[in-house]
């Protein structure tokens, strides 16, 4: 038996709003359970806050359910929407938390988030989605406030591009990095020219390692498109132009991203662009596309120039699976794994220190008997979590990525795909530090 929590809150303020109120979370709650639990048994109970808003967790209903998961009652909870159960990061934060050491899961509907699929635990997906939610309500909340304070002159975001950084006596106010600058420049004037690509600009920067930077095909397209370089400020829709020191003029702003926005293959997202080759013809592989007229979708292919044959992005990246698989799980969970496994060895030995001492009567026998119990129920536990990040995160894990988590992986670590067409087979090869990083994650799963 499933045990289910639901839990609904209106605040007297979305009482005002459409979306919120409370029998559509209800009803769409229950709906999903229904579609996702149906064919199990289960207990979905729905707890109802009114009138109450989602600053702090002084609500009596969260309060019933935290005490109810310290007794265990509960295994998984179901919200419409994150910004339900709370509005505060840092409240976020300690519930998921305290939702992982009482080992409930938490579902999301809107956020399409379930923690209890071992992919939804990643820190890594939970950080994108506080970064997700907080910009959602920031965007409900502040952008007047945004307005305001740009409008002052202020600079209200939080990342700060390249090029720029922080003023030391005051932080909402920004000044030019000379040396960046010089990069900025360089990649305007090379891509205004026509000279480089996106591609090839983050080819060189990341052999010579410019700035010190992970680039990528995309951090290049992203930089040429922000508007901050002729001085323009654009946030959450608002435009100041003439906001700041400009790095780059308008006209090769306008020059570079008209370049970029010409060019094919910008506008089709290859993910393997530049990688493949055929292994008959030791060519490099083009990006071709076409267009079904009927249903408007375009298809993405890979061509020799030499023997003219083609394969799907679709087909490599299914005949690629297994070893993309292993790769973002090398990329992803080898810190939890290896943190997990010395835990292990930890405990481990701590418990044949103890049997030696109780055998040779340093301590308390009954005292022993009862800590080394302790210590082999956290020892199969441990077991059971190291097991499961070695068998569930494999599982179609690369192609449940987005597509900029996707790219970047290949771009980053992909040396070259070979194509073999005759039997349709594909060797992925990585670069040579992260062959390494392959080998390291085979290793520590065998070591258990
Ligand atoms: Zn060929």
């Amino acid at each position: 038996m499933i045990n289910i929590v639901g839990y609904a809150r209106e605040s007297t303020l979305d009482q005002a709003h459409n979306g919120f109120n409370m029998a559509d979370q209800v009803r769409r709650i229950t709906k999903f359970c229904k579609l996702e639990y149906g064919d199990q048994e289960y207990n979905l109970t729905i707890k109802k806050e009114e009138g109450c808003s989602g600053k702090n967790l002084e609500r009596p209903e969260i309060q019933k359910i935290l005490e109810q998961m310290e007794r265990h009652e509960i295994d998984i909870i179901v919200v419409y929407c994150l910004d339900r159960l709370t509005r505060s990061l840092k409240d976020l934060n300690e519930l998921l938390i305290k939702f992982d050491s009482c080992s409930v899961s938490l579902v999301s509907l809107s956020n399409n988030i379930d923690t209890s699929n071992p992919m939804g635990r990643f820190f890594v997906n939970i950080i994108v989605l506080i970064a997700q939610w907080e910009l959602d309500t920031l965007k409900d909340r502040t952008l007047r406030g945004i307005e305001e304070s740009a409008r002052q002159g202020n600079y209200s975001k939080g990342m700060v591009p390249i090029g720029y950084h922080r003023r030391d006596d005051d932080h909402h106010q920004l000044e030019i990095v000379p040396e960046e600058a010089k990069i900025v420049r360089y990649i305007f004037t090379e891509i205004a020219a026509d000279r480089e690509s996106n591609y090839t600009i983050a080819k060189k920067f990341r052999e010579q390692n410019v700035l010190n930077k992970a680039w990528v095909e995309s951090t290049v397209g992203a930089l040429v498109k922000n508007k901050l370089y002729y001085g323009c400020f654009e946030f959450l829709g608002v435009n100041k132009p003439e906001f700041i020191e400009p790095i780059v003029t308008r006209e090769i702003w306008d020059k570079a991203n008209e370049i970029n926005n010409s060019k094919k293959y910008d506008r089709h997202p290859y993910l393997y662009r530049n990688k493949c080759y055929c292994t008959g013809c030791q060519k490099q592989l083009l990006q071709v596309s076409t267009l079904k007229k009927k249903s408007g979708k375009v298809y993405l292919y890979y061509k020799c120039p030499e023997c003219k044959r083609t394969i799907s992005e679709k087909a490599i990246t299914d005949l690629a699976d297994d070893s993309f698989n292993m790769m973002v799980k090398a990329t992803y969970c080898n810190a939890e794994l290896a943190s997990l496994q010395n835990k292990y060895r930890r405990t481990s030995s701590e418990l044949n220190r103890l049997v030696y001492d109780s055998v040779h009567n340093v301590v308390n026998h009954q005292y022993a008997k009862k800590e080394a119990d302790r210590m082999k129920e956290e020892l199969s536990n441990l077991r059971l979590q190291i097991n499961d990040i070695g068998e569930n995160t494999s599982r179609q894990y690369f192609i449940g990525l987005n597509y900029e988590s996707q790219q970047k992986i290949i771009e980053e670590k992909v040396e070259r795909i070979d194509v073999t067409f005759i039997g349709k087979n594909v060797t992925v090869k990585y670069y040579e530090e992260f062959e390494k990083l392959l080998e390291g994650g085979k290793k520590n799963e065998k070591e258990l």
